[in-house]
């Protein structure tokens, strides 16, 4: 079953680019604009996480998370627009489990929510294949075939999500939220020089191409 996120945060254009992020890895998200309506609804139909922002309208994100560590388990992630060691402090003893400073990258707050759903869950995979390339996300080593490929970190993250989801079509939207944030400008074409970057290295001995273009959309990882 899928596990349910509870986002609380104003700003649109961030929980907008929070659930479309986290519903496409399967969780079932919803979204709230205000401290008292998020923690009612924490309260009404207890959620696996919540993403809480501390800047709210009315009840703010501190107070939601003192009332909320009050009455249950639930995970917090809190959401904090400073980098100030008193924020990071309130956070914490007000109950927020962990908490991440605005602007961050997707891949960055995926893997504290995992962290923080994965208590009591076996251990994440680390090594993905698909056809003749391996990617292995401790060591961050890349071959085919057996030959090592050489990537730099953006590299590797780029490959690393088209790994995860083998065969499905990338559209460039979800690429660039993903690996660029949601700040990055989309008229861009700074993803199309790093699928460039990416196929050469993998394809640098002659190897078939795995990284294809869907024209009009985006890219997909797939055999020609
Ligand atoms: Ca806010």
């Amino acid at each position: 079953m899928a596990e349910r996120i509870l986002i609380i945060e104003d700003e649109t254009k961030i929980s907008d680019f929070l659930r479309r992020g986290l519903a496409y890895e399967g969780y079932k998200v919803e979204i709230t604009n205000d401290g008292e309506t998020g923690l009612k609804a924490a309260l009404d139909n207890v959620p696996d996480l919540v993403i809480l922002d501390v800047m709210l309208p009315g009840l703010d994100g501190l107070e939601v998370a003192r009332r909320l560590r009050s009455g249950g388990e639930t995970p917090i992630l809190m959401l904090t627009a400073k980098d100030t060691v008193s924020d990071k402090v309130k956070g914490f003893e007000s109950g927020a489990d962990d908490y991440l400073v605005k602007p961050f990258a997707f891949e960055e707050l995926l893997a504290r929510v995992r962290a923080l759903l994965r208590r009591n869950k076996p251990v994440d995979q680390t090594t993905y294949r698909f056809a003749d390339l391996a990617l292995d996300t401790k060591t961050r080593e890349v071959s085919r075939a057996g030959r090592k490929i050489d990537l730099t970190t953006k590299e590797f993250d780029l490959l690393h999500f088209f790994i995860m989801h083998p065969r499905q079509v990338l559209s460039r939207e979800l690429i660039y939220d993903r690996i660029w944030g949601y700040d990055f400008g989309g008229e861009s074409n700074i993803l199309e020089v790093y699928i460039r970057y990416l196929r050469s290295k993998l394809e640098a001995e002659g190897e078939a191409r795995l990284i294809q273009t869907v024209r009009g959309v985006g890219y997909a990882l797939r055999e020609e």
